[in-house]
């Protein structure tokens, strides 16, 4: 059964960074959630985290927002493209629907652009770290 071992770590990591990624309230970074999977006695290393998050937003389980160090993750309702408001001390995060976004296809083609994707999130301090 040796040959066997590597896939089923490697399936059982994915689990605990999926099930880390699911138990966290907000958008999270992979270092963060790395430092959680340690704390909670996890053997997991930061390149496998890091490895797992990519596999797991290539799949669209996880939704993924820019940040100044990186990536940051967090599991979202199904649903389709929607964007985020996030919270910049805790990393909470309400999905938006978006309204109409027509405006951007047209500004894009004004400049001759062919628009490939976009990312727009809006951010700001939740209500809990307001009240703190
Ligand atoms: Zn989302
Ligand atoms: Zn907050
Ligand atoms: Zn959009």
């Amino acid at each position: 059964m040796v040959g066997t071992a590597p896939a089923t770590r490697r399936t059982a990591q994915k689990e605990a960074v999926w099930q880390a990624l699911e138990s966290s309230p907000g958008f999270v970074s992979a270092q963060d959630l790395h430092q959680q999977l340690v704390a909670a006695g996890a053997s997991v290393g930061l390149a496998t985290v890091y490895r797992q998050l990519a596999a797991l937003a290539a799949e669209g389980r996880a939704d993924t927002i820019p940040d100044a160090g990186g990536l940051l993750y967090r599991v979202c309702a199904p649903g389709g493209h929607h964007h985020h408001l996030v919270c910049e001390s805790c990393g909470r995060a309400v999905e938006i629907q978006p309204p109409l976004e027509d405006w951007i296809r047209q500004t894009a083609q004004d400049s001759g652009y062919t628009i490939t994707r976009h990312v727009l999130e809006v951010f700001g301090t939740c209500p809990q770290c307001a009240a703190r």
